[in-house]
């Protein structure tokens, strides 16, 4: 730990133990917006592969393109040699322990358990370093085991074990003992229970890496980085440049100021970020804005980032449940929207949102395209024109009409869509993130395209 404080020290950082919130990292000079305070590299990270993201990936940077197969082991792909050359040290030996694995079981390997085998070859590669003087010879295989990279990081992390259920126990004890049948051990150098204990670790610490359009690729344990804590209004925001996990201040950050990110989206309600903060993270969130929750203020952010809109598709009031069950009425104008209603258009939401997601997983995009045109227009009647649903389904259907480049009309649709988005993230995010300012450098992007399509379908 001393290493470390000692580290972070030249970075102009620190890090405090307080006694109500364990670790924190407090600034030692001031930032200015969109300064990096830290970066770092992951300890140990693996690309996903799950129904929203069926690809494979370079496992080393995530990159979908001219992917090889590792031809010993046949489970990794890299899209080059580069990557594959860097990630030779940690694959050397994980390649060896994939290869004896019978060939069924490593279809089924998950990225956890990929991603926890990896933890412990490369805690051994450590030790191997410290323990044996000949194999200093063979010192190019080894970790260099710098005070940021270093098992002790992880050691330092909360694994929250005893507030994890029982049911959830017992899947990780059954995913440890996966873990040491592809590892093979001993049982001197494997504690079963360690390696639960390290699941439930991963489940609160571990970051998922995504691409600058927010689209998960992996995930990756960052140890330094996780020291940060949470806030749903926070002074810095994490983002990844491929593998490089990037802390930047989003406002300015006077010295001695503990640097704060938010786990979860921001932009969601105070009921549902407490939620997501208590489930995944087992804490209570005292931040100036969840202190609000039940305050006036706090009831109207939620009715508009989650709530339904009036019926009078004139007025821009946000309704609330009406004391007799009814339905909603608008706060502004005193309308009730009936309860029948709403659930209708959630029906039709729910069946559209299967068909639209089924479509653009097998990739039928043009069908996917229409199918989240008609998801906007149902959101349209039911949410209110602030409201974080929309706003999340206008980004995927940009995404899905630039990304796979249809007709000129529809990029120009992308572009209106997009415009919207872009105003009410300024409410919610405010302009100065990196998300928005992301967004904002799609916009322009999109609105160069449409452009260039006009042209080039005038020469025609
Ligand atoms: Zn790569
Ligand atoms: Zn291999
Ligand atoms: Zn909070
Ligand atoms: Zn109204």
């Amino acid at each position: 730990m001393e290493e470390l404080k000692n580290a972070l020290n030249d970075k102009r950082l620190q890090v405090l133990t307080l006694p109500e919130k364990g670790r924190c990292l407090f600034t030692s000079r001031d930032f200015s917006p969109g300064e990096v305070i830290i970066s770092e590299n992951p300890y140990v990270s693996v690309p996903n592969k799950n129904k929203e993201s069926p690809q494979w990936k370079c496992e080393w940077c995530f990159s979908l393109a001219n992917l090889k197969k590792c031809s010993a082991c046949h489970v990794v792909w890299y899209c080059s040699s580069k990557c594959q050359k860097s990630d030779w040290k940690l694959h050397r030996v994980e390649c060896q322990a994939l290869s004896k694995v019978d060939k069924e079981r490593v279809k089924s390997l998950t990225p956890s358990i990929r991603l926890m085998v990896k933890l412990y070859l490369r805690r051994k590669l450590e030790n191997e370093k410290v323990g044996s003087h000949v194999l200093t010879f063979f010192l190019c295989y080894m970790f260099p085991s710098t005070a940021t990279e270093n098992y002790k990081n992880v050691e330092a992390l909360v694994s929250h074990i005893s507030d994890v259920d029982e049911k959830q126990l017992v899947l990780y004890a059954q995913m440890a003992n996966l873990v040491n049948l592809i590892l093979q051990w001993p049982d001197s150098e494997i504690n079963i229970k360690e390696v639960a204990e390290n699941f439930s670790k991963l489940a609160c610490n571990a970051h998922t890496i995504c691409d600058s359009e927010l689209r998960p690729l992996g995930t990756g344990l960052y140890p330094v980085i996780s020291i940060i804590n949470h806030s749903c209004l926070p002074n810095s925001v994490l983002v990844f440049e491929g593998r490089l996990a990037v802390v930047r201040a989003v406002e300015h950050i006077p010295k001695d100021t503990e640097v704060l990110i938010s786990y979860v989206e921001t932009a969601g309600s105070t009921i549902t970020r407490q939620k997501a903060l208590k489930e995944q993270y087992f804490f209570s969130c005292t931040c100036p804005r969840c202190i609000k929750m039940g305050q006036s203020d706090d009831i109207r952010e939620s009715a508009i980032l989650e709530g339904y809109c009036c019926k009078n598709s004139g007025c821009n009031g946000f309704l609330l449940r009406d004391s007799d069950d009814k339905g909603f009425v608008c706060q502004q104008c005193g309308l009730l929207r009936d309860k029948e209603e709403i659930k209708y258009i959630v029906s039709e939401l729910k069946i559209m949102s299967e068909k639209a997601s089924l479509s653009l997983s097998s990739g039928y995009i043009n069908e996917a395209g229409k199918a989240y045109k008609m998801i906007e227009k149902l959101q349209v009647k039911l949410y209110h024109s602030f409201s974080i649903n929309l706003m999340r389904t206008r980004e995927t259907l940009l995404k899905v009409l630039i990304t796979f480049k249809t007709l000129l009309g529809e990029v120009e649709e992308a572009v209106t869509s997009l415009t919207k988005a872009f105003d009410i993230l300024r409410i919610t995010h405010g302009i100065k993130t990196i998300f928005v300012m992301d967004l904002l450098s799609k916009l322009e992007e999109a609105r160069a395209e449409a452009s260039y399509k006009l042209r080039s379908q005038m020469e025609d």
